[in-house]
């Protein structure tokens, strides 16, 4: 059986550990591996490499920092096709969707290219009479990530590439259901040159991660996942006086407006909510037709009916399973409870299964009409390939709907009116929203903005407020005294 290493102090090390989880493959839920729960003591060894790396790197030159990552960079794009087979192979998603995920991971670390000129500070000459004030940025030192299984290349190079970049050290404890795609990123990071204790990464679950939290070497926590793991990763980590920013769950909704290109909308949809099994933080779960465009739900119902799952690497195949059995009965006892709430099924997954798989966590894809507020399947994230329809009279209604929910990770409108969209796109609480564009993940130039129960925290992930996030900004007012020197003491607080 393959065993998963710990990565500690630049090296890829077995655990002692007698505690391991099993890495499934999700289409047939054989064991493909063991990720081992580090002990202890290896959390400590990971803590004391990283606190120790940070001694050195912090002052490595900004550019030579920046270097590592162009290394690093290139032998992402040279493994890039390999990197994703063995993503779609531990997670089920298809071949294309899995070189998807390693690709917005690689524009991170292009963003962590840039660092010398995301770290500049600011400078005022003359503040005061041959004052001037100045700001650096720093590195904070230890920084922690801990990621979600639905993304194992690209949330992790959200986090250690720009940290790194930024001067700190870095400890991922990535997701215990899909560890080997995070364990070959690091392999190549390693290859591209980066020193030992840079990147630590430890194995486990719950007790590894509040290890991190707890300890007071470490000074900022990221976190993607869930919603009751994100509120307990924030509040932990700011009561150990960290720093923090929390991803969390999502319900993200597409409002539909009857003027929009009907066959861009029912394409656009299709791919947006059951592509990747629906196991997205911005997929579309939740359709809302405006007036008229609810004409338009038994064509969208079809065409999503037609979407086939299957294995990784079978071309005609839609979405692969869900990540384990735990997920798809879940998921299968969400559309039971759709059913009995009163949603009609226009197109139901839960029987379906893949011949000669049929131990795999397969749910096929399903399309609920006629869902209300106050019905589980609206209320929960169901993180699987099932897209509910809501139909309201107006886009004031369909605004007050989208503010009403909790989440506020993304949403899209489709509309052939620019003043509507513009109407959409400024009173819309949530933070990232799309104009005819499904799902609107935004390029890491920009930040991707979660709101309200999406995310907790101020600093968002990657772009100019991830670099914020892992630095701490130094000002500093300085004067070289010429001949003016002042005279006698100065009892105010004001400079002269
Ligand atoms: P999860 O919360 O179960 O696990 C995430 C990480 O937290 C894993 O590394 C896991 O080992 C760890 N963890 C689990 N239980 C813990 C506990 N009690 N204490 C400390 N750590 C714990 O999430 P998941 O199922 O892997 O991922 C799916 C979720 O992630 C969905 O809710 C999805 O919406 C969300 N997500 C959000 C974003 C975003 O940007 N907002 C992006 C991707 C995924």
């Amino acid at each position: 059986m393959k065993q998963i290493p710990l990565l500690i102090n630049g090296e890829f090390i077995a655990s002692t550990s007698q505690q391991h989880i099993d890495v499934t493959n999700p289409a047939d839920n054989q064991v493909i591996a063991q990720a081992p729960c580090a002990t202890h003591e290896e959390m400590e060894s990971a803590i004391a490499s990283a606190k120790e790396a940070f001694k050195t790197w912090r002052n490595v030159a900004v550019s030579e920092r920046a270097r590592l990552m162009m290394r690093y960079q290139a032998l992402l794009k040279a493994h890039h096709d390999e990197i994703a087979e063995i993503l779609s192979q531990e997670t089920g998603k298809t071949f294309d969707d899995a070189k998807g995920d390693v690709w917005r991971g690689i524009e991170v670390v292009e963003q962590a290219m840039n660092i010398p000129a995301l770290m500049m500070g600011e400078t005022v000459e003359n503040v005061a009479r041959g004052i001037d004030t100045y700001s650096y940025t720093q590195p904070l030192g230890v920084c922690v990530g801990i990621t979600p299984f639905n993304f194992p290349a690209m949330i992790p190079l959200w986090m250690f590439p720009l940290a790194i970049a930024a001067g700190n050290t870095f400890i991922l404890k990535p997701s215990e259901q899909d560890p080997m795609t995070p364990t070959r990123l690091a392999e190549l990071f390693l290859e591209a040159g980066a020193p030992k204790g840079l990147l630590n990464i430890v194995h486990g679950g719950a007790d590894q991660v509040n290890h991190l939290l707890h300890h007071e070497e470490t000074r900022a926590v990221s976190f993607v996942g869930s919603v009751p793991v994100g509120q307990h990763i924030y509040k932990t980590a700011t009561d150990n006086m960290k720093r923090a920013q929390c991803f969390a769950g999502a319900k993200n909704h597409s409002v539909i407006m009857p003027d929009a290109n009907k066959a861009q909308v029912l394409n656009n949809l299709v791919g947006a909510s059951v592509g990747a099994a629906g196991q997205r933080c911005m997929a579309i779960s939740v359709a809302v037709f405006v007036g008229d465009s609810k004409d338009w739900i038994p064509e969208l119902a079809e065409m999503i009916a037609k979407v086939k799952p299957g294995l990784w690497n079978d071309k005609e195949a839609g979405f692969g399973p869900l990540i384990s059995d735990k997920a798809k009965q879940r998921v299968l006892s969400l559309i039971e409870q759709g059913k009995q709430e009163g949603a009609t099924c226009l197109v139901d997954g839960s029987d379906f299964n893949l011949p000669g798989y049929e131990q795999g966590n397969w749910v096929g894809p399903t399309v609920f009409s006629n869902v209300t507020e106050d019905m589980t399947i609206y209320k929960e994230e169901i993180f699987g390939p099932v897209l509910c329809c809501v139909v309201v009279d107006s886009l004031e209604e369909a605004i007050a709907l989208v503010n009403r929910n909790p989440y506020g990770n993304g949403t899209s409108i489709f509309t052939a009116n620019g003043a509507a969209a513009r109407k959409y796109q400024h009173e819309i609480e949530v933070g990232q929203v799309g104009i005819n564009v499904p799902i609107p993940v935004p390029l890491p130039f920009f930040s991707f903005t979660g709101w309200k129960n999406s995310f907790y925290g101020d600093l968002h992930a990657y772009g100019k407020q991830g670099v914020r996030f892992y630095t701490e900004t130094k000002t500093i007012t300085s004067r070289w005294f010429e001949d003016d020197i002042p005279q006698g003491p100065n009892m105010t607080i004001s400079l002269r």
